[in-house]
């Protein structure tokens, strides 16, 4: 016989592969199977022989699972892929098969979709959705929904009956199919608030920004100007109009809310630092906004600085393709200091006119659709998300599912920590009563009753362990992709033992997210209880950190053993402070980035020419005398010549003089003659800057709501 066909065991889901190959390897692997497809696997265009024929010595079934491979591949997989509702076949005879109409159109044959493909089509699905919508969508039979829909305990006799958005979820799940939930704008639209994220280079002072907008929050005006930090907050104008902030600067947090399809944010404040322009930050955030069809709004911070040029910013981000308003665009531009507080009025005011042009509206009523944007385990009160309704009211008592969790809402609580019966868009929510720890950009949906939210959050777990399988099965792992795109990335091992499970799976999570561009935060062993000597072997083998949460101190021989391996072991009963040891840990070991830097700044007072020089020593030199006005210059920095602010020379420096000595360095305040290699055309009054390669580490961000992350 020319078949032959091959096992193999799956250890990640346990199920027993089989691959049948035709004399020289064509070969199809499946997940799971059934005994009715399997004869029609194996027999292909033989379907009169029975499974049974087959020698049992061949192959073992170990599970019993109708997966979508077998529905694909016993229905002819296009019709399973397709879009199309699957017709019946009309019966021809046989001869007029191969001969088609000679006066039929010529279609090109279409591609064969592979059967891998499958897991990656998302289809929309909508609350109401009739049974004929969605197998036009997933592209199964209606027969083979209801059956589906039987075993979930639900009838549905006509292809025309609706279903919830729920159903049709379980459903595709069970199909393997991916869904994008799709909501009604039906209902009563009502104006709703801007939600704002802050954005632009490092250091250039989102987060004191953000920390000046706080204190002038509701939740600091009720408070007596003390403020919970629970990822957003609301600013209230005396008009009564309000702006909601989310609370996480940086460009990470909002690409990727985005990229899990929470698009919370309607504007962005793109802060640029007066005194050090547009940098290569500024720019990334300017993409994202342009990319995600966000309005921008700038703020020119730090312009209480000496130094700060608020009109060369507006040049430079003019250039750089920003329509400013004082250019003819339409971006606003506002020049505030973060630290003395200033310009925040206006800030406000822009956003406002900002959030009036755009006339944001959002249904009120009916269920709600909201995003996380926040999420932490507090030890008293359990898992906690921050969220911000979308559409709806969210209703305390209600039952949720947000992304693969579940949970009943036991209360929600506004910025201000007011208990609050119900949400609607646009406000942040503090929601308890999960029973997992959500992420950041998870979707919350309300459902009908416990039973459904379990199985709902059931499934997506499973979809998720699927997805992970298959890409580990792929070979394309993500952090396997991540590597290969930014090689310069550390790993830091972690070994994480702690009391109980649930406290394993908290740690777990929230080391997940010190996860950052510079350093891969591996958490290579998890378990519950003290640390032993295995724990000890495998740190050292792979270098891990072992962290211990909320367990009893180790025996002496595993101390001393860990000492002299030189495995640090972290021992706390406090997330938090876990998180912020680690946080340093991991600054330390993140490479850095390299980064030019204005480290000095000098005014040319006098021009010196250093003349009758010999031929072989090269042509006349000219020194710059200078004053270093701020900083300090070196000799192993360049150069940068400015003239009415414009670049003239940037060359390495070729002499530093102090009083006629060599100098390495000089500080702020000091005289000092300046050779800029290969320039001579200096002038009074110019101004000299001196730029240096510094590495610049991770900074490990906390805020006072016990969420903290890495930003590179
Ligand atoms: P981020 O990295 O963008 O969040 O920047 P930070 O808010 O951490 O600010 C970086 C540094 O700039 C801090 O030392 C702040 O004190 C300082 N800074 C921020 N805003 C201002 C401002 O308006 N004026 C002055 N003089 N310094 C500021």
């Amino acid at each position: 016989m020319a078949w032959r066909m091959l096992r193999r065991k799956d250890f990640h889901t346990g199920l027993v592969n089989l691959a049948f190959r035709k004399d020289h390897g064509v070969k199809k692997h499946f997940s799971s199977g059934t005994i009715g497809n399997l004869a029609q696997v194996y027999h292909g265009d033989r379907p009169k022989r029975s499974a049974s024929c087959m020698p049992s010595n061949h192959f073992t079934i170990r599970n019993f699972h109708a997966g979508v491979y077998m529905l694909a591949w016993s229905r002819k997989r296009e019709d399973v892929v397709g879009l199309k509702a699957p017709k019946k076949e009309k019966r021809v005879k046989k001869e007029n098969r191969t001969q088609p109409p000679v006066e039929a159109p010529y279609i090109a044959p279409k591609p064969k979709t592979s059967i891998k493909s499958l897991p990656d089509k998302t289809v929309e699905i909508f609350d109401g959705m009739t049974l004929l919508d969605l197998s036009k969508r997933t592209g199964a039979y209606i027969s083979t929904l209801q059956g589906i829909l039987a075993d979930l305990g639900e009838k549905v006799e006509s292809e025309f009956d609706s279903i919830s958005i729920d159903l049709a979820e379980l459903v595709s799940m069970e199909l393997g199919v991916n869904t994008r939930r799709m909501h009604t704008g039906e209902g009563t639209n009502e104006p709703r608030p801007a939600v704002v994220t802050v954005m632009g280079h490092v250091d250039h002072g989102k987060t004191s920004l953000l920390d000046a907008l706080r204190q002038t929050s509701v939740a600091a005006k009720e408070a007596g100007g003390i403020t919970q930090h629970i990822g957003a907050f609301v600013v209230e104008m005396p008009s009564g109009a309000s702006i909601t902030f989310l609370d996480t600067p940086g460009h990470a947090a909002f690409s990727a809310m985005r990229a899990r399809g929470a698009a919370v944010t309607d504007i962005v404040v793109l802060v640029v630092a007066a005194d050090d322009g547009v940098m290569p930050q500024t720019l990334e955030a300017m993409s994202h906004a342009k990319a995600s069809n966000v309005p921008i709004v700038v703020a020119i911070n730090k312009c209480d600085k000496s130094g700060a040029d608020p009109e060369r910013v507006r040049i430079q981000l003019g250039s750089e393709g920003l329509l400013l308003e004082d250019m003819g665009g339409d971006v606003q531009v506002v020049e505030i200091s973060a630290v003395a507080k200033s310009g925040l009025d206006k800030l406000e005011e822009a956003l406002l006119l900002q959030a009036e042009m755009m006339d944001l509206k959002a249904r009120i009523d009916g269920p709600a659709q909201a995003f996380v944007v926040e999420a932490r385990v507090d030890r008293g009160r359990g898992p906690l998300a921050t969220a911000i309704v979308k559409y709806g009211t969210l209703v305390s008592g209600q039952h949720i599912v947000v992304g693969a969790e579940w949970g009943r809402i036991r209360s929600l609580r506004d910025t201000a920590g007011n208990i609050t019966q119900s949400a609607k868009p646009a406000m942040p929510i503090e929601i308890e009563g999960l029973r997992g720890l959500p992420m950041a950009g998870d979707d919350v949906v309300v459902v009908d009753s416990e039973e459904r939210a379990r199985m709902l959050s059931h499934g997506r777990k499973k979809q998720q362990e699927k997805d992970r399988l298959r890409k580990i099965d792929e070979g394309m792992a993500e952090e396997l992709e991540i590597k290969e795109e930014t090689p310069e990335r550390v790993e830091m091992p972690i070994i994480v033992k702690a009391d109980v499970q649930g406290s394993v799976q908290a740690v777990t999570d929230a080391l997940r997210s010190l996860n950052s561009a510079q350093v891969f935060v591996n958490v290579v062993h998890v378990g519950v209880g003290p640390i032993s000597e295995h724990d000890i072997d495998l740190a050292q083998a792979c270098g891990a950190y072992i962290v211990g949460f909320n367990i009893r101190s180790p025996p002496s021989t595993i101390t001393q053993a860990a000492a002299r391996a030189n495995i640090k072991v972290l021992l706390h009963k406090v997330i938090y402070h876990l998180l912020e040891e680690m946080g340093r840990a991991i600054v330390e070991k993140a490479p850095g980035t390299a980064e030019t830097q204005v480290s000095g700044e000098a005014e040319v007072l006098n021009i010196f020419e250093l003349k009758g020089r010999s031929k072989s020593k090269g042509s006349d030199i000219k020194i710059a005398g200078c004053r270093i006005t701020d900083g300090h210059f070196s000799k192993s920095g360049t150069m940068r010549l400015l003239r009415s602010g414009d670049v003239v020379f940037e060359g390495p420096c070729a002499s530093l003089k102090r009083e006629k000595q060599d100098a390495e360095t000089i500080e702020k305040g000091n005289d000092c003659g300046l050779v800029i290699q290969d320039c001579d055309d200096f002038q009074v009054g110019d101004i000299i800057q001196c730029l240096e390669q510094v590495i610049r580490k991770p900074k490990f961000i906390s805020t006072q709501s016990g969420s903290v992350r890495i930003e590179c």
